[in-house]
């Protein structure tokens, strides 16, 4: 299967303001995350849509923060990153990519992965070139294809009939070899898998491994979740794999990893000439990220092995993903059980809501959900493209980065109202 999304039209649907807006923005809604927040807010609903924690950040983090702050660190940052940030990331990152990083060659710090995904985008891609999207994806990259002027090509995971992990929906080697053209520059994963919770295989990641060599690919592979992983399931980097990398450009987010997604602080790893081409990019966007920071998160990850940190943040999420995923199954949302991430996605297939209107079903399904039982879930047709939407008809996404009691209080009103 083969799909190119047309720049002009992507998202057009869901397009709420007429403005003198350039056509390179034109074709974009309000993201689902904002639109589903503010519904929440609106209806009083226990918010399990957006992905942000509700618990407050650990206190060796938030001291930190409060140290850098009062130490000076308060003008322009090194554009490529804060020493004292991308120096405790080389400690961090050499062992798990099983080389020496180069601090100031080799990494570039973001103002979130949002960031990273754009300059990694702006800095690689020309105009006309197309970049492989897996669907579900994450809802920026599409977005952040089209501002740099290539088209996106969607290739959706498979998900295997009666899934009910999230390895079992697979990418279809022979789908993406379809996909695959000599206008082709670049692949996007995301491992763990926001939405679905999936984690990659090694094998998996070899077989896409060699498509990208035979094809002399690039890849971008967005790790923002590669801290929560579940039932011992190993995170693989494809960027470990066997010449994979020279072609791989890896991110993290601060945000995720710490808690503190409104500190917008991520990271692009990659070999020096793509690392350069990041930052090309980066200097001309916001130039330099918060000064202090970097210096927290720097200090943070200093950290993290003797508290152990990385390995009880997993431990936590195991625990919060139990109580949701007992709550869906006694509801009646069969749900896909996440090897990594914070999120749920459920079959809704069974629900008999009254659906009124010509939306896409879980769409309306959500708004439901919102309105009427007090629980807010997203959509995850926005993470499809307008093509291949009816593919997420009968799935909803729920996150459990939620203290304990509102996730008890969201799985009282599921087992009450539904
Ligand atoms: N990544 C978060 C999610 O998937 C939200 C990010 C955002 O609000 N843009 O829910």
């Amino acid at each position: 299967m083969r799909l190119r999304g047309p720049s002009t039209t992507f998202l057009k649907e869901r397009a709420t303001v007429s403005t003198p807006a350039a056509v390179r923005v034109q074709s974009f809604g309000t993201t689902v995350f904002a639109e589903y927040s503010a519904l929440s807010l609106e209806y009083d609903a226990i918010n399990l849509g957006q992905g942000f924690p509700d618990f407050p950040a650990p206190d060796f983090v938030i001291e930190a923060a409060r140290t850098a702050l009062a130490s000076g660190y308060n003008q322009y940052a090194r554009s490529a990153g804060h020493p004292r940030l991308v120096n405790a990331l080389a400690a961090v990152y050499s062992p798990v990519f099983d080389r020496e990083l180069d601090p100031l060659t080799q990494i570039v710090v973001t103002t979130g992965a949002t960031e990273g995904i754009y300059a990694t985008v702006q800095g690689l891609v020309n105009p006309g070139d197309e970049v492989i999207l897996i669907e579900p994806f994450y809802d920026s990259y599409p977005p952040s294809v089209i501002m740099a002027g290539g088209t996106p090509v969607y290739v959706p995971l498979r998900p295997k009939p009666g899934a009910t992990s999230a390895a079992d929906w697979r990418i279809d080697m022979e789908d993406l070899r379809a996909a695959i053209s000599p206008k082709t520059k670049l692949i996007i994963i995301n491992t763990p898998l926001n939405p679905v919770g999936k984690m990659y295989s090694r094998e998996e990641l070899l077989a896409l491994a060699q498509v990208a060599q035979e094809h002399d690919l690039l890849v971008l592979s967005d790790e923002v979740y590669e801290w929560m992983t579940y039932d011992g399931t190993p995170h693989v980097r494809i960027a470990t794999l066997p010449g994979m990398w020279e072609r791989t450009i890896t991110l993290g987010s601060a945000g995720k990893t710490f808690s503190v997604t409104g500190w917008k602080i991520g990271w692009a790893i990659a070999p020096e000439p793509l690392a350069h081409a990041v930052l090309m990019a980066h200097q001309w966007i916001p130039f330099a990220v918060t000064t202090p920071l970097q210096e927290a998160v720097g200090a943070a990850f200093e950290q993290v092995e003797e508290r152990n940190y990385l390995h009880e943040l997993s431990v936590m999420y195991q625990a919060k993903r139990e109580i949701l995923l007992s709550a869906l199954n006694d509801v009646g949302f069969p749900p896909l059980t996440p090897h990594g991430s914070y999120f749920i996605l459920v079959d809704t297939t069974d629900l008999d809501a009254p659906l009124p209107t010509d939306d896409l079903r879980d769409v309306q399904i959500c708004r439901w959900l919102t309105k009427e039982i007090g629980v807010t879930a997203i959509p995850p047709s926005a993470f499809y493209s307008p093509e291949h939407s009816h593919l997420a008809s009968n799935v909803a996404r729920f996150c459990f980065c939620k203290t304990d009691a509102i996730l008890e209080a969201a799985a009282t009103r599921l087992r009450t109202n539904l």
